[in-house]
């Protein structure tokens, strides 16, 4: 099973996670600017994290055979302190970068006037750089929250086909299935959304524009409920071409969208584990 974490937060992860994930067959991951729990009080500390994002992380998920790209954006929660707001004037100098795969984490998480503000202007960036965009729906009130994220995308003009909207559930995913905006599931240990949860998911919607991530950070999460949720797919009668469209084949086509996507690691990595087969087998 090849697999493409389209949202983890490695930055928060021990190297031997990385080790683990590529055991488990995890040979891509996109890894989007979130809140870093201790709030930031200057843009030096966003330029800092920005920057790990895109050299010292990837650094680290090559020693694994693991292609790393990010997302780049003010997150919702810190859209809030007015103290971070010149970071939105940073952002254009990232969105040029190679790895930087789309603008994201973004949308909200209260749902201030604030939040919405910062939540245009990142879908302006992603317009303007021709980028997608990855949109956090609020784990309170997300019902509310999924159908005002929809209508920003929708006010916005950005093709709905360069959007996922992430962290969904049973309750909001119809509307965004019909929306043409892509369908993000976060896939988490005890709460939100399981392996079977999943699996009955895309029983009744399908596999297209569909998108499975661990979204693991430093909370109770697990980077292999990927291939946990691959592993629930095949065992619900699911074939493995379904679980290579749903683990590999779609974050690529999302991302790709960027023109961005660098696999040429991933490619080596599996030719590495092809050899290793074979040489267990004789
Ligand atoms: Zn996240």
């Amino acid at each position: 099973m090849r697999i493409f974490d389209p949202h983890i937060h490695m930055t928060s992860r021990t190297t031997d996670d990385y080790e683990r994930m590529a055991a488990a067959g995890v040979r891509a991951l996109v890894e989007p600017a979130f809140w870093l729990g201790q709030p930031r009080t200057n843009t030096g500390s966003f330029t800092d994290y920005f920057d790990a994002l895109i050299g010292w992380e990837p650094f680290r998920a090559s020693q694994y055979g693991i292609a790393h790209h990010c997302t780049i954006a003010l997150n919702p929660k810190e859209a809030n302190d007015p103290r971070c707001r010149e970071v939105l004037a940073l952002l254009p100098r990232y969105l040029d970068k190679d790895r930087v795969v789309a603008v994201g984490e973004t949308g909200y998480d209260s749902m201030t006037p604030e939040e919405d503000e910062v939540f245009a202007a990142h879908l302006e960036l992603a317009r303007e750089h021709g980028l997608p965009a990855l949109v956090h729906t609020p784990h309170r009130d997300k019902v509310v929250g999924t159908r005002r994220s929809l209508d920003v995308v929708k006010e916005s003009g950005i093709d709905p086909g360069l959007v996922v909207l992430d962290h969904l559930n049973e309750p909001t995913v119809a509307e965004v299935a019909g929306s043409g905006c892509w369908m993000g599931f976060s896939i988490y240990p005890d709460t939100k959304m399981s392996p079977d949860r999943m699996v009955a998911i895309l029983r009744e919607y399908g596999l297209e524009r569909m998108l499975v991530n661990s979204a693991a950070d430093w909370g109770k999460s697990d980077p292999l409920l990927t291939l946990r949720t691959g592993e629930a797919m095949l065992a619900a009668g699911f074939s493995d071409d379904d679980v290579d469209r749903v683990l590999w084949r779609n974050p690529v086509a999302f991302y790709g969208q960027s023109g961005r996507l660098d696999l040429d690691e991933a490619d080596t990595a599996a030719t590495f584990a092809g050899n290793s087969i074979l040489r267990g087998g004789s």
